[in-house]
C-alpha cells in the first residue's frame, strides 16, 4: 500500500495509458489523475456520455487530449480487439499502461440461487473480455521502454467469501491470469503485470454490495489515487506479479 506516496507532478509525463470502465467510479478516477501528471489517457467504456464528461474535464484542466474507445465487454469481440490494437497502433504506435478497471458485481446471493447467465456475463466483463483485449495489445505494449498493467481485484479475489459467487470467483481468475503473465513477460524487463486491490471505495458499486452501510466511512476514489500512480508510473519498476492493495486495510 502507498497511500503516502508523493508522485511528481510529471510523473506521467508523455505516457499512453488505457483506462477501462473510465467513466465512473474508480477508473474515472484514475483517468483524471493519470492525466493531471502528464499521461496521454485513452478512455474506454461502455456509456460514452460519461467518458465524454471525462473528456471535458481533462481537456478543461489543461491534460493532455485523451482520446476515447467506446468498448461493451459483454459484447465485445476478437475482431474488437484487434481493431482497438490497430487504432491505437496508429495513434501512438505503443502503449505504455493499461489500469484493467472496468467490472461488475453480478449479484450477492447464494450460490445455489446464482443465475447462470449472470455467471457468464461477470466472467465476460470482469476476466475473460480483459484477458483478449490484453492478448490483442500485447504487440503495442511490448514496444513500451516502461509499460505498466494493472489488473483490479478485490479482497473475495485473495480470500473467497459467502454468496460473493461469480465477482469472487472473475477476481481469483485475474489474480491467477497475472501470475502467469507476468512469469511470460518477467524476461522482457520492459512489461510488468500486477494486482491491485482498490479496498472499500465510495463508489456506486460499493453502495450496490453494502447498501446499509455509511458511505461516509469510505475512501474516495481521488484518496486512493497514490497507490494506482506509483503502480503506474516509473517508481514501481521491478515489481512484476504482485499483489498490491491501494489502502490500508480497516482496522476494528
Ligand atoms: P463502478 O461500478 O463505479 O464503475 C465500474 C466501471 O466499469 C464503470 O465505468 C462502468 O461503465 C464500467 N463497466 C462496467 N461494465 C462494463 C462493460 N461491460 N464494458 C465496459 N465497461 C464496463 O465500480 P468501481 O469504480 O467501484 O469499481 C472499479 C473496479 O474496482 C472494479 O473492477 C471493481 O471490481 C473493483 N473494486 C471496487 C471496490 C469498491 O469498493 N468500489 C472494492 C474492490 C474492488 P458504466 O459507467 O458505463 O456503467
Amino acid at each position: 500500500c502507498k497511500i503516502d506516496y508523493q508522485p511528481a507532478a510529471d510523473l506521467l509525463d508523455g505516457r499512453i495509458i488505457l483506462v477501462t470502465g473510465a467513466g465512473d467510479g474508480i477508473g474515472r478516477a484514475a483517468a483524471l489523475t493519470f492525466a493531471d501528471h502528464g499521461a496521454t489517457v485513452v478512455l474506454l467504456g461502455r456509456t460514452i456520455s460519461k467518458l465524454e464528461k471525462v473528456y471535458d474535464e481533462i481537456e478543461a484542466a489543461g491534460g493532455p487530449q485523451p482520446a476515447i474507445f467506446p468498448l461493451n465487454f459483454e459484447g465485445a469481440t476478437l475482431k474488437d480487439y484487434h481493431d482497438m490494437a490497430e487504432t491505437l497502433d496508429k495513434a501512438f504506435g505503443r502503449l505504455d499502461g493499461i489500469l484493467h478497471n472496468a467490472g461488475i458485481l453480478g449479484r450477492i446471493t447464494l450460490f445455489e440461487q446464482y443465475n447462470p447467465e449472470l455467471w457468464e456475463q461477470v466472467m465476460q466483463v470482469n476476466i475473460n473480455g480483459p484477458i483478449w483485449m490484453t492478448q490483442a495489445l500485447m504487440p503495442l505494449l511490448k514496444r513500451s521502454t516502461d509499460a505498466s498493467v494493472i489488473f483490479t481485484s478485490s479482497s473475495v479475489g485473495r480470500r473467497g467469501r459467502a454468496y460473493w459467487g461469480a465477482y469472487a470467483v472473475s477476481k481469483f481468475a485475474t489474480e491467477g491470469f497475472v501470475e502467469v503473465l507476468a512469469d511470460e513477460v518477467e524476461h522482457l524487463g520492459s512489461v510488468r503485470v500486477n494486482s491491485l486491490n482498490p479496498g472499500g471505495t465510495r463508489t456506486a458499486m460499493r453502495k450496490a454490495a453494502y447498501p446499509g452501510e455509511n458511505e461516509m466511512t469510505l475512501r474516495t476514489p481521488e484518496e486512493i489515487m497514490p497507490t494506482y500512480l506509483w503502480l503506474m508510473g516509473p517508481d514501481s519498476r521491478g515489481h512484476n506479479g504482485e499483489k498490491f492493495d491501494a489502502q490500508p486495510p480497516k482496522h476494528g
